[in-house]
Formats: structure tokens, sequence, C-alpha cells
């Protein structure tokens, strides 16, 4: 079935096909979707700028309204877009409906958040003159988004988008058109104007590289690689566009000597391999005491054997497959890394072999990893984890710190006096005492420190930060 991007309030063919495949089975093509270009780039922020006066002066009500309907029909439709999430990005049918859902939430909570925008009237030091302080609309805002989130990242950028009175230019990633579609559908049937929301689908270096230097995109919200990322703020510093940029993450889970072993293991199953690992706040380092090592390893290893890998609709299905070819041969090519590096292969780290054809591959465990080794540096984006032993609480924290990303960092603990000190300590955006370094509210902000985030925080109220720019006034009366 063939599908369009959604220009100026209609849906217009690309210059091209892209064809979106299933995962979990090679065989089935999802859909073919419009491939865009700079041309329709243009037309789409044209589209997004005219509609900025009037979507601002519609007023919060309609804007509360509009976000509201949006949430309740993703909340309704959630089993139907959940399949599809999972059919074309391989996450499991509980994990693909539970994001539908959480994106749903989230446009609720942005209608309620467009009620709550609010100002300051300040005393001024001039007697006789009034001071306000008010929030307006950034303009037209370009969001970029990776595959692996394909509904809630997405919708955690264009709810408080809409919300705060800006027009939005959408670029979902090539891997997951089908998702950015079904999502721009409900959009549009929510009785926007024309133009206040525009999809474009296509390659980042052609879509993305014409939102990101086009003059009249006030703003970029990026979610994706450091690598796209880096070259993002760079050319939007050229011309001083605002830009907020959520990375990668090499996030740690410290397990202690302390810990409850049954909630270390689920924490670190979890964290490190549910999604098929393919979360920016995945466990992908677990770092573990000397006194709890041994017995940690044979209980993740037993729980590891009981997984099932398998297509990503089939109930029973722990975890689906790799996203698609060239992040398998990523994932493949770090386990020669991690034997090279002298790190042992525990379990996994196979290719796998399913009724359907797919890129179906065995979580990975390596253990006598070290923190310098590569698989223990770089983000792998799999079911991939370094376990790397700690002599204690002090050598687990210096080792979880001792990474250039900062967005999640787990401990299980049941001291209190650990868990307090590396939620104070831990060099990272979100920090998770008992729990796996992945998960988190809609309601609150997410983002990281260090190499994994630029600019302000996303999600809760404080999204406001990126979407509105402050205006001060002075009043003589
Ligand atoms: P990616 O950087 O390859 O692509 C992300 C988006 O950028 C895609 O839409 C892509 O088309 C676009 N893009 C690519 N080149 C571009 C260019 N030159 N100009 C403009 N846009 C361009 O990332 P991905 O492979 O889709 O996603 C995986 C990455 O995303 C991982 O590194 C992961 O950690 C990260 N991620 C981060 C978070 C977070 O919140 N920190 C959440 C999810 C994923």
């Amino acid at each position: 079935m063939g599908y369009q991007n959604y220009i100026a309030g209609q849906w217009a063919d690309g210059s091209g096909i892209l064809t979106n495949i299933n995962p979990s089975d090679t065989g089935d093509v999802v859909g073919e979707y419009a491939r865009g270009s700079a041309d329709d780039v243009d037309a789409a922020v044209a589209a997004a700028k005219a509609a900025l006066p009037g979507w601002r002066q519609i007023g919060i009500q309609k804007r509360a309204d509009i976000l509201d309907t949006i949430g309740r029909t993703l909340l309704e439709r959630r089993q139907e877009l959940g399949e599809l999430l999972a059919r074309e990005e391989g996450k499991t049918l509980p994990e693909a409906v539970g994001e539908v859902a959480r994106a749903g939430q989230i446009f609720k909570f942005f209608g309620g958040e467009a009620l709550r925008l609010s100002g300051q009237l300040v005393e001024s030091v001039r007697p006789g003159l009034e001071v306000t302080v008010t929030r307006e609309p950034l303009g037209v805002i370009g969001l970029i988004t990776p595959w692996n989130f394909p509904v809630a990242i997405p919708a955690w950028k264009i709810a408080p988008a809409l919300a705060y009175a800006n027009t939005v230019v959408f670029k979902p990633a090539e891997l997951v058109p089908g998702s950015a579609q079904a999502l721009a559908e409900i959009i549009a049937a929510a009785g926007l104007p024309t133009g206040v929301f525009n999809l474009v689908v296509g390659p980042g270096s052609v879509v993305g590289e014409a939102m990101v230097n086009h003059p009249d995109v006030d703003g970029i919200s990026f979610t994706g690689s450091v690598a796209t990322g880096a070259m993002i703020a760079q050319a939007a510093a050229k011309r001083l566009a605002r830009v907020q940029l959520e990375m990668g993450g090499k996030n740690p889970l410290v397990i202690l000597d302390d810990a409850d072993l049954e909630v270390a293991v689920e924490c670190a199953i979890n964290g490190a391999f549910f999604s098929t690992g393919q979360r920016c706040t995945a466990s992908s380092r677990l770092v573990v005491t000397a006194g709890i090592h041994d017995q940690f390893v044979e209980a993740i290893l037993k729980r590891m054997a009981g997984l099932t890998v398998d297509h990503a609709l089939k109930e029973g299905t722990d975890i689906g497959p790799v996203v698609d070819a060239a992040q398998l041969e990523q994932n493949r090519s770090y386990i020669d890394i991690g034997q090279a590096e002298g790190a042992t292969l525990a379990a996994g780290g196979e290719l796998l072999e399913r009724d359907t054809p797919g890129f179906y591959f065995s979580p990975a465990l390596f253990v006598e990893a070290t923190n310098d080794m590569r698989i223990s540096r770089e983000e792998i984006f799999g079911p991939v984890a370094s376990l790397i032993k700690a002599a204690d609480y002090d050598e687990a924290l210096s080792i979880a710190n001792d990474t250039e990303f900062g967005l999640s960092a787990g401990i299980v603990t049941t001291s209190l006096r650990h868990a307090t000190h590396f939620r104070n300590n831990a060099e990272a955006g979100m920090v998770m005492v008992n729990l796996p370094t992945a998960g988190v509210d809609y309601h609150v902000p997410f983002g990281g420190t260090k190499g994994s985030s630029l600019g302000t925080r996303e999600q809760g109220s404080y999204a406001k930060e990126f979407y509105t720019t402050v205006k001060t006034g002075y009043l003589l009366s």
C-alpha cells in the first residue's frame, strides 16, 4: 500500500518511494511511503510559517481540546497502532502497545499544559512601571526523530510544540514511516488549521538537512545518534537557530553486594535486553561488586537461558528481532570486538533462525570486561551487555561515571546510604534505584548530561524551555 506526505493540509506524493520491511519477517512489506525532497521541506516550512499567527490566536481552549482528542484517539487505538509499531520496528507487542498508550498520555498531559502556561507580573525598580514576564511560541519547529520509539518520541516533541502554539514540520526515521503516518493521520483528523502540522518522510541527508538549514525553521528538536546530533548542532549554530539534542548512552547499572539478587537480575535483564537493547537508556554496562559477582553471573545466565527471542507479534516473545540488517551487523561486529579485546562471551551473540526470515540475535553477555574496552565505551544499541567487576561501592561509582555519556544510571542496593550517595553523585540526567535504567514517567523531565544531551530537557512542564521564548514587558501607565 502506498502512503503520502502531509504538507499544508494536503496528502501529497513524494519524489520516490521508501519501502518499509518487517524485521520479524523480511518477506512482509509493511508499506511504501513517499520519499520527500528539499522542495517538500520548503513547502512544509512555508505552510508552517503561514499558519503561526492563526494557531496562536485560536486560543488555549481549542489547542487543549485538539491535543486531548489526539491523546484519546491514540489510547483508544493503542492495540491496532501497537501492532503496526511492532510489525515495522520489531519490539514486542506488549511493549509497542504500551508505547502508543504512553504517547496518548503525553498528548493529554500537554493538552493540560496549554491551559497552564503562565507568566509573571513583577514590580519595577522604577516606581510607577509595571513589568511582565511572558512566554511566546518559538515559531516553526523542525522535529527529527529516531526509529526506536517511533510513536512516543514524536509525541513528546509534537505535543509540547503544538501546546505552546508553535507549528511543526516532522521528519521521522526512514525505518519507521508507518507509525509516523498513522500518527499524522490522527493529528490531521483532530481539527488543526491548515499548515500547523506537516509530515515529510525521507532520508536524513535530504529531508533532515534541508530542515536544519532552512532559514525559516526557528528550532530543531532532534533525537538520534551523537554523530548526527553533532552535525545538526553545527549547522544550526551557523544560522543561530535553537537546538535540542537527545543522543546516545552507555548507561551503567551498579549492583552492590547487599542487593536483592532477584531484583538485580530483573533490572539487568530488562535494562540490557528488553526492546532488543535498542533504547538510549539501556543498561549496557553492568558494574557488579566482588561479593555478589559470581552469584549474579550464575543467576543472570540462568535467566537469559529462559528468554524467548522470536517474531515481535508472537505471544510469549520476550525479545523481538533487531531493527534491520545494518544494526544486526553492528551488534555482531561488537561480539568480535569484545572477544578480541579479551572479554569472555558468557552467552548469546548468535544469529538465530525462526519460522520467518528476520534479524534475530540472541542477547549477549560479556563477563570479565573492563571499562576501557570498546564494548564498554561505545554505544552498540543492541542486546549486548558488558559485565565489569568492581572491588566496592566507591570503585563501582567511579566506573559508572567514567564514560563520555550521562543519560541514565542505576543502582541495585538495600543500603539507603549508598542509594542516596549514588543518586547525588552519579553523573547522569536520570538516576534509578532498584529499577532498570530504562523506563521513565511522561510528566517529568527527560534528558542527560555530558555527551548524551545538548540544550534544555524534554517532557513535563520543562519542555516549555525549548518551545517558548521569554518576553519582558515594561509599561508606564
Ligand atoms: P540517527 O542519528 O541515525 O538518525 C536519527 C534521525 O536523524 C533520523 O530521522 C535520520 O534520518 C536523521 N538524520 C540522519 N542524518 C541527518 C542529517 N545529516 N541531517 C538531519 N537529520 C539527519 O539515529 P537512529 O539510528 O535513528 O537512532 C539511534 C540513536 O538514537 C542511538 O544513538 C540512540 O541512543 C539515540 N536515541 C536517543 C534517545 C534519547 O532520548 N537520548 C532516544 C532514542 C534514541
